[in-house]
């Protein structure tokens, strides 16, 4: 079959490798989509747990072609979609029941095979049916997890004044879960209009322009129009400079959450004073694991619309441009490799 093989940071070919056979607890998934992140841009440079030699692609979805000797609850022909987290059960944390925090993280496309390739195995127990879903839209299931685990994270309340730094396509969804989910005063500040136009429309969101070069000018706007601050301020663009302008837009009380990812190396200055003044709360928000069920569930509903988010597409002979156009690309919402064509 053929697949992304990295040998090393940034060396990576398009290669015949042999198809991987299922161990008696796994199934064989042939791939329809993978979706391409931010996250395959700083594995691709060797952050983010990545252990090479590595096959990416973590947001993966496709039709089950072989099943193991011991799988019974999943079936031949299945479309589905992997949770591609596994946990390892025993260690400090898993026994603490905080699986999230595993000493022994491997996740599919990270650190294990991923889906950049014609086929995959999985663990039967992370493997989840997409019922009517379109494969288009299965291929943002593993981001809208991530979203839900934001959502856990920042435990809004209803009526919480909510400000969002970031239109890529986990703070697409995250935006409409924040709407469902009860914020009163929702606001997206982003730099490309096509993008704003469509987080304004799929979460009822107010929308300001941001220009990268002139951080003044929305800083006054939303310091006009929203001289109380608010509840929960989200970096979702993984930008220290973004970042770092967080926690003055802050409500007293007011949560700042690290959503984006940034480089391993970044650092931003924050004021102890401030932090202890205004009584602020510094969050983080890693990945996800067990929140895929409700992902299926909020796609499968309508209550988040992932329809038309994908704008570009791929095949996985031309996965270097995929890459180019998520890292240095312009005018691109969600990009994704599709094996079908
Ligand atoms: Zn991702
Ligand atoms: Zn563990």
């Amino acid at each position: 079959m053929k697949a992304v093989v990295y040998e090393g940071p940034r060396e990576f070919s398009i290669t015949e490798v042999t198809i991987p056979t299922p161990d008696p607890n796994q199934v064989l998934i042939k791939v329809a989509t993978c979706g391409v992140c931010k996250t395959d841009v700083h594995i691709h440079n060797g952050e983010f747990l990545a252990e090479f030699p590595l096959t990416p692609g973590h947001e993966f979805a496709g039709e089950v072609v072989q099943v193991g000797t011991q799988v019974a609850d999943v079936q031949l022909g299945d479309r589905v979609v992997v949770d591609n987290t596994i946990l390892c059960g025993h260690c400090y944390y898993c026994k603490r029941s905080q699986p999230l925090y595993c000493k022994n993280f491997y996740s599919l496309g990270v650190n294990r095979p991923g889906g950049f390739a014609e086929y995959v195995v999985a663990n039967h127990d992370k493997v989840f049916s997409i019922g009517s879903l379109s494969f288009d839209e299965a291929a943002m299931i593993e981001p809208t997890s991530c979203a839900i685990h934001g959502m856990d994270v920042i435990d809004l309340r209803p009526g919480d004044d909510v400000l969002m730094f970031g239109t890529g396509p986990t703070g697409i969804v995250l935006a409409q879960l924040l709407r469902y989910c009860g914020a009163s005063n929702l606001v997206i500040v982003g730099s490309d209009p096509v993008k704003l136009d469509l987080v304004g429309r799929l979460a009822r969101a107010d929308t300001i322009q941001m220009d990268r070069s002139h951080y003044d000018f929305h800083t006054q706007e939303l310091m006009k129009k929203y001289p109380e601050g608010f509840d929960v301020v989200i970096d979702a663009t993984g930008a220290v400079q973004v970042l770092q302008q967080c926690p003055k837009f802050a409500k007293f009380g007011g949560k700042i959450v690290v959503y984006g990812v940034t480089h391993e190396s970044d650092t931003i200055t924050l004021s102890p004073y401030e932090i202890f003044h205004k009584e602020l709360k510094i969050l983080g928000s890693f990945a996800q694991t067990h929140c895929f069920d409700r992902a299926i569930k909020y796609l499968q509903l309508g209550l988040v619309n992932v329809k038309g988010i994908i704008s570009h597409r791929f095949h996985l002979d031309q996965f270097n441009e995929a890459l180019e156009q998520v890292s240095t690309g312009k005018g691109h919402v969600k990009v994704i490799v599709d094996m079908r064509q």
